[in-house]
């Protein structure tokens, strides 16, 4: 992969071309663009994407972004949702200019409609709903009339009045434009504005019973807020028909709409329905369970926001759907925590070695905590007469070439000294119970004057000082690169065997101190953060990320 670039020798996106090119003709003085989640689900990777560019390209050019919950949709939506919205665009370092809420606009929106009903350019339709599917043609065929679209405005205005005042069922009657039945987009064969819903909302609470749909909503409150740049996915392309029509129709401030192509990654799903199943049927723990793709789990995970900015800078932005490796992503976060995270030593799977010439009690050695990081500092190591290894790093019978431990051949332990190792004890069943060494005082690491040179550097924790930890390491949580375009329900791709879970680990002291926000690189193992599901009793890692690429499940 290609070393990061400065932010100077980067090209611009498409979507940067046109900004710039709107600010050197004139059309705009200044840029405002704005993030639209509906409060349904917590934000994923795909929406990071377009957080990122949808305040990354105002910030380039010197202009702001809006925060505007996209709350139309009673039914689904919740004050829990908005809330992770907030904390995950402040985590992932951007702030907005404003925090709206399309239902701010209800009463604005209710009197675009009156405007277009005076003018007759909407009307109250009876027809059913599948009805009114029946009658919208196809994209070959022209759609049919319906009998209500000649109502006159004042007829229109009435029962429009009586369908906010609750006089009517759900689906009895509806509000449409009146554009075009044939019209080759699809959208605008007199589309719906209003239906009627008897929910709750989670900030007009019973206010309403009539909702604006998406198309009679988004573009208006676009419109209010004078955005000049606003930015959605390719799927709205045939709605910016709509979106201009009802601009023109309102004779509002002229945003426009940009679209560009939905940011998919491979292994995972990166729909907010599909999320909420995998959490509804307990597939996995929660929305920030750190295999999911949504911020709130990648956080919890160990990735950091410098890592999924890069990651979307360098997927970038595409005017075509494709799919993005989750390995970039990866490649992404190891380059940063390489550079950032404090190094400490944990032994996975123990064996107990004895150093059988060491006789005093203990003493304190010191480690650098990130050799990439000059004014790091170091940490306290202690070392005493037992200790624990690898299990995997001694060998009985060692093939040539094997620079770890092995009876008769020497080896350095990490910031320690060099032990050279002389016997095992073993139990009644041949398992090795202990590995005897001898340590050489004169090799200690900084200050060695053994001349001994040894090619193996292992890591270690001394026994009576380690912590007991659990270390979780996650795999892919698909066993197919795009679960959702394959056949059938994407939740039988699931891979059931995503978690590995190491519950007797050991881990060197100065981990009893590690926050939930740090990161560390656990020596020749990978890189991990401590879990919210850490106690006084037990600390929880989670890997974030292997030392190397690998598709390996093992958790050694
Ligand atoms: P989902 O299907 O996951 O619910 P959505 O598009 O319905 O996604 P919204 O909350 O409506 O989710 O999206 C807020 C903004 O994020 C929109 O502008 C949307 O286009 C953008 N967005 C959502 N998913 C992606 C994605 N995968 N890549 C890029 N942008 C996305
Ligand atoms: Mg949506």
């Amino acid at each position: 992969m290609e070393p990061l670039k400065k932010e100077e020798e980067r090209s611009l996106n498409f979507i940067e071309e046109i900004i710039e090119n709107d600010l050197k003709s004139g059309k705009h003085t200044s840029i405002l663009t704005r993030f639209p989640p509906e409060p349904n689900g917590y934000l994923h990777l795909g929406h990071a994407s377009s957080i990122w560019l949808n305040f990354g390209v105002a910030q380039k050019f010197g202009g702001k972004t809006n925060l505007r919950f996209d709350d139309t949709n009673p039914v689904t939506e919740d004050t829990e949702y908005v809330e992770s919205i907030k904390e995950d665009i402040r985590w992932l370092g951007y702030t907005w200019a404003n925090e709206f809420y399309a239902s701010d606009y209800f009463d604005k929106i209710y009197a675009f409609a009156i405007q277009l009903i005076m003018q007759g350019d909407a009307y109250v339709d009876d027809l059913t709903p599948e009805e009114i599917a029946e009658q919208k043609g196809t994209p070959t065929e022209p759609g049919k009339n319906s009998p209500f679209r000649d109502r006159l405005p004042a007829e229109n205005l009435e029962l429009f009045a009586q369908m906010k005042a609750g006089k009517f069922e759900e689906g009895a009657k509806i509000l449409r434009a009146k554009i075009d039945m044939s019209s080759p987009n699809m959208l605008l064969r007199d589309p719906i504005l209003y239906r009627i819903k008897f929910a709750h909302h989670h900030r007009t609470g019973d206010q309403w019973c009539i909702y604006p749909m998406y198309d009679f909503a988004h573009g208006q409150s676009d419109a209010i807020e004078n955005i000049t740049h606003s930015i959605c996915t390719l799927e709205f392309i045939p709605h910016r028909a709509m979106y201009d029509w009802c601009i023109a129709k309102l004779n509002l401030y002229p945003s426009h709409q940009y679209e560009f192509a939905r940011l998919n990654v491979s292994y995972t799903v990166m729909s907010k329905r599909k999320l909420l199943q995998l959490v509804n049927e307990n597939h996995v723990k929660g929305w920030d369970d750190p295999r999911m793709p949504t911020i709130a789990g990648m956080r919890r995970r160990g990735y950091t926001p410098a890592a999924i900015r890069e990651f979307c800078e360098r997927a970038g932005i595409a005017k075509r759907d494709k799919l993005n490796e989750i390995s970039l992503l990866e490649f992404c976060v190891r380059e940063e925590l390489n550079k950032t995270s404090f190094r400490r030593m944990v032994v996975f799977n123990p064996v107990k070695v004895v150093i059988t010439n060491f006789t005093q009690e203990e003493i304190f050695l010191e480690g650098e905590n990130n050799p990439e990081e000059e004014n790091s500092g170091v940490r306290l190591l202690p070392f005493s007469k037992e200790l624990y290894i690898e299990r995997d790093d001694f060998m009985e019978n060692p093939p040539k070439k094997f620079f770890r431990m092995a009876v008769g051949q020497s080896v350095r332990l990490k910031s320690a000294y060099i032990v050279s190792c002389h016997g095992i004890v073993k139990d009644a069943e041949g398992n090795i119970l202990e590995i005897h060494c001898h340590y050489i005082p004169e090799s200690k690491s900084g200050s060695d004057t053994s001349g001994l040179k040894v090619q193996g550097t292992l890591h270690w924790v001394s026994i009576k000082h380690a912590l007991s930890v659990e270390l979780r390491a996650y795999d892919r949580l698909f066993k197919m690169e795009n679960p959702a375009i394959e056949e059938g329900d994407f939740k039988q791709y699931i891979n059931t065997d995503s978690l590995h879970i190491i519950s007797n680990a050991y881990a060197e002291p100065a981990l009893k101190d590690a926050t939930e926000s740090q990161r560390f690189q656990f020596l020749r193992k990978g890189y991990f953060c401590k879990d919210k599901d850490s106690t006084d009793h037990k600390l929880v890692f989670n890997r974030t990320v292997t030392l190397k690429e690998s598709f390996t499940k093992e958790v050694k």
